[in-house]
């Protein structure tokens, strides 16, 4: 192995117990969307105890960027973004793991800088603290903000079930549906209600009907976020929240328009009215740079992990990301690795295993693969335009 390589891997080893207590703390004070108050301050204070230039609350409150270059930083050295998440769910806590998200981003940055100090290569590296990942799209918040601006690449890692280098993330809307209808009183008067929640579940039936035209890799769940407030009050107000998800952009726009039918349709037996938004911050589908991927899956294979062959998983339908629309900023990878589980995400047997000593030890194995991918890139600059083109390329059959 190149000497840069195993000087960054030495550099990722001696950060482990400090990295296994930040991703405990994280583990054990889950935080929502934007609320990452905890997170935010236990991974800044270790990225600045490290010599990373810090700056909180960068766009976002709960967002931040540190920063690494070499001394002597020549014009065409490449810049590397490294992305944390460190959001958790509602009641289930950190059952996707972001907890690992984070501290592999601080092993993948920490691996660099060492190298970077040592005037081995040249280069920055960026780490962005994503906020909301899990809704609420942080991500396109800081893209709009133009935190990617800088950036030439950008890398992070998903723990999964599975090894995937180039995982499958469909694009998705969520859409909020409110019904609204008149109160009466449900056993005198019932004939001078509108029942709003009866159109809301004639809509959820709706939509299970219409499953049977939709492509295999769509996707529609819903939930009811409001019911009524009495059994003997006609409900006047129901409400349905559902994310749709398909692989691309245009195919999303066609699976709307059927969701629209049943909202209407809804409507229209219940004499309800009915009013709809498709959440203007969706998620696109994920779009993986083959150079980038090529270069975590060769340095992978260095340091011990077996990625999956197995066509059937390779092609496994997973969610959606806010990285999905970073990755149509700039060339990017987002790998899923395998935390050696067969729960999948979002479950609290998820949430218990993202805990376990060998789940970090795996988080800290990609870290390595990750930044030796990046030193390939610091060490040939030349690779980053072709990433570029290619990048473009892809765009461009993309549409
Ligand atoms: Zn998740
Ligand atoms: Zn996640």
């Amino acid at each position: 192995m190149e000497a840069e390589k195993v000087k960054a891997c030495a550099a990722i080893e001696r950060e482990d117990s400090a990295l296994r207590d930040i991703s405990l703390n994280i583990w054990d004070n889950p935080e929502l969307a934007f609320d990452e108050h905890n997170a935010h301050k236990v991974l800044t204070n270790f990225l600045q105890s490290k010599g990373f230039s810090v700056e909180k609350g960068f766009k976002l409150p709960t967002a931040f960027k540190a920063e690494a270059e070499s001394k002597n930083i020549t014009e065409n050295a490449p810049t590397i973004g490294v992305m944390c998440e460190y959001d958790a769910l509602p009641e289930i806590g950190h059952a996707c793991g972001h907890n690992l998200i984070a501290i592999l981003g601080l092993a993948v940055a920490c691996g660099i800088k060492d190298v970077l100090d040592s005037g081995d290569v040249k280069g920055k590296v960026v780490v962005l603290g994503c906020p909301a990942e899990e809704g609420g799209g942080g991500k396109l918040e800081l893209i709009k903000a133009g935190a990617y601006e800088e950036m030439d690449i950008a890398m992070m890692a998903h723990p999964s079930q599975f090894n995937l280098p180039k995982p499958v993330y469909v694009a998705m809307s969520p859409v909020t549906v409110t019904f609204e209808g008149k109160a009466s009183h449900a056993s005198s008067a019932p004939w001078d209600g509108i029942n709003a929640l009866d159109a809301a579940v004639m809509c959820y039936q709706s939509v299970a009907c219409m499953r049977q035209q939709f492509k295999p890799t769509w996707r529609v769940h819903g939930i009811f976020t409001k019911g009524g407030v009495k059994p003997n009050i006609i409900p006047e107000r129901a409400e349905l929240l559902f994310y749709c998800r398909a692989p691309t952009s245009k195919e999303l726009k066609v699976l709307q328009r059927k969701m629209v039918g049943c909202f209407e349709g809804a409507a229209a037996a219940s004499g309800c009215k009915v009013k709809y938004e498709f959440d203007p911050l969706s998620y696109d589908s994920l779009l993986t740079n083959d150079k980038l991927s090529s270069l975590y899956v060769a340095n992978g294979e260095a340091v011990g992990i077996e990625f999956e062959n197995d066509p059937l998983r390779l092609g496994k339908q997973g969610g959606s990301t806010d990285m999905g629309n970073v990755s149509r900023v700039l060339p990017s990878i987002h790998p899923k690795y395998s935390l050696h589980t067969e729960a999948s995400g979002h479950t609290t047997e998820f949430r218990d295993i993202a805990k376990t000593q060998e789940a970090h030890d795996l988080t800290l194995l990609h870290a390595k693969a990750l930044a030796m991918a990046a030193i390939d890139v610091y060490k040939t600059p030349s690779l980053v335009a072709q990433m570029k083109s290619d990048f473009q390329q892809q765009l461009k059959s993309d549409k």
